[in-house]
């Protein structure tokens, strides 16, 4: 699922999408007081492939791309 995804699971406001990419280790431990496990499934450049290894990306460092897949999130 995507960050808006996450937000509708936990009951945020749609505008708090940005909170969710910079508190995701916080709404790891509201996940688990669920019973459930957030996995994070970084970034991806659609160009090359690269894997980022933050959760926030804008562009390749590879090859200056910006087509960037945001990050995914799974929670299970
Ligand atoms: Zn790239």
């Amino acid at each position: 699922m995507t960050a808006k995804e996450i937000c509708v699971l936990l009951d945020l406001e749609p505008n708090r999408i940005k909170e969710v990419h910079s508190n995701i280790e916080k709404i790891a431990k509201i996940v688990k007081r669920k019973g459930l496990e957030l996995f994070v499934m970084p970034p991806k450049c659609k160009n090359c492939g690269f894997e980022f290894s933050k959760i926030k990306a804008s562009k390749c460092p590879k090859c200056k791309s910006e087509r960037i897949e945001e990050a995914r999130f799974v929670i299970r």
